[in-house]
């Protein structure tokens, strides 16, 4: 039977936002509901190594760093759900989900912590050497590749940025580009074009990725997109940078969003144009994109929420807040 729950702080989202939000929340005494999604954990679930979340001097592992979020949540009384939301509706006083389970989450705030995914090119090679050469983020997985010869694919800002920060890392970078012009800005490709380290290799797509005989990669085939003559480029790792896409689907109509879909909120706060409602982490940073900024992201929601709520009781002349 369908069950409506209902709590001072509603999260969607498991990730470093999330999660974050939701220790804060909790130890604010706003008894949050986190509603998980798909991908309970978030992004850091589908890595390995994670180097550079502070407080760790050992490489630790992705998966077990979101584990340790959520045992930290759940100890300080955060309620954890199992379901993902299908609608929200955000006209009025109280915040309202619907989960696909049937259920019904109300939230006197809201925190939007759905992340964003990096779109992959979905062919052949490319999930099997994830973690093992083939990588959607230069900064968190470059440092890997110090001394060593990577791959770029792609042509807008973020293909020509992740290729620059390689350069801190690797001795060589290559970006390969299905067309024979970048669609990044005009400074950027000035910085590309007169790097020494940087060469381009235009009107290729990757046709798959190529493993060595230990599992990693060793290779990309690419398919000329105006001759179809095939080649292969060796590497030690590749880099795909397509784009993301934020999971802000929920919320068109309802919340404004850049034209990439990315939830606009007002300059150094979580605060969406509607009181009450915060956008944290990836969902709404298309720049940082890091488990450390989505973290702190989720940290400033839950103070808003928190005083945001404060004033709204004080406002309305309440002595005792509701227990759920
Ligand atoms: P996410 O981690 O994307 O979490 C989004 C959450 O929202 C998920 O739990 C999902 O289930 C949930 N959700 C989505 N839609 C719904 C819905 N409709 N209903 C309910 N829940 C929903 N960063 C680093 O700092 N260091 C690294 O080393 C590093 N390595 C990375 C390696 C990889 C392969 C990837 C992909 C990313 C890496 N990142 C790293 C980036 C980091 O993972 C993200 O910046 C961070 O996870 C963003 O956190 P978030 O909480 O905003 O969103
Ligand atoms: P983007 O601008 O959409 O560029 C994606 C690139 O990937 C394009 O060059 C596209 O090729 C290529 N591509 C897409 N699908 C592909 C596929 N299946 N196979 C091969 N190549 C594929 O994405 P973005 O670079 O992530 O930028 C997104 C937004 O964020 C933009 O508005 C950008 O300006 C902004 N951004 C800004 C900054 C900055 O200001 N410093 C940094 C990063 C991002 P085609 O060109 O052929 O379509």
């Amino acid at each position: 039977m369908a069950t409506t729950h209902k709590t001072r702080m509603l999260i969607i989202g498991s990730g470093p936002a999330g999660l974050s939000a939701a220790i804060y929340g909790a130890r604010a005494g706003m008894e949050p509901i986190v509603v998980q999604g798909l991908q309970p954990g978030g992004q850091l679930t589908i890595t390995t190594d994670v180097e550079n979340y502070p407080g760790f001097r050992e490489v630790i592992q992705g998966p077990w760093l979101m584990q340790e979020m959520q045992a930290q949540a759940e100890h300080v009384g955060t309620r954890m759900m199992w379901d993902t939301i299908t609608n929200v509706d955000l006209s009025g006083d109280t915040f309202v989900a619907t989960g696909d389970s049937g259920d019904s989450y109300e939230g006197d705030t809201l925190v939007i912590a759905t992340g964003a995914q990096a779109k992959w090119l979905g062919v052949p090679g490319e999930q099997e050497l994830s973690g093992k050469g083939v990588s959607a983020c230069a900064t968190c997985d470059g440092f890997f590749y110090r001394g060593k010869k990577v791959v770029v694919i792609g042509g807008g800002n973020t293909a020509v940025e992740e290729a620059l920060y390689l350069t801190n890392h690797a001795t060589e970078v290559v970006l390969v580009h299905r067309r024979d012009s970048l669609r990044s800005e005009k400074i950027l490709q000035d910085r590309l074009f007169a790097h020494p380290k940087i060469t381009t290799v235009w009107n290729k797509k990757v046709d798959r990725f190529l493993a060595a005989e230990d599992g990693t990669l060793r290779a990309l085939a690419l398919i000329d997109t105006e001759t179809g003559e095939q080649s292969e480029l060796l590497a030690d790792g590749a880099f795909v940078a397509i784009g993301h896409a934020p999971a802000t689907e929920l919320f068109k109509g309802k919340l404004a969003m850049d034209e990439t879909g990315y939830l606009i909120v007002e300059a150094g706060t979580p605060r969406t144009e509607i009181p009450g409602v915060y956008a944290a982490g990836d969902v709404s940073d298309h720049v940082y994109r890091q488990a450390i900024t989505a973290a702190g992201a989720g940290c400033m929601a839950a103070l808003d929420a928190e005083r945001y709520l404060a004033e709204k009781l004080h406002l309305a002349g309440f002595t005792e807040t509701v227990q759920y």
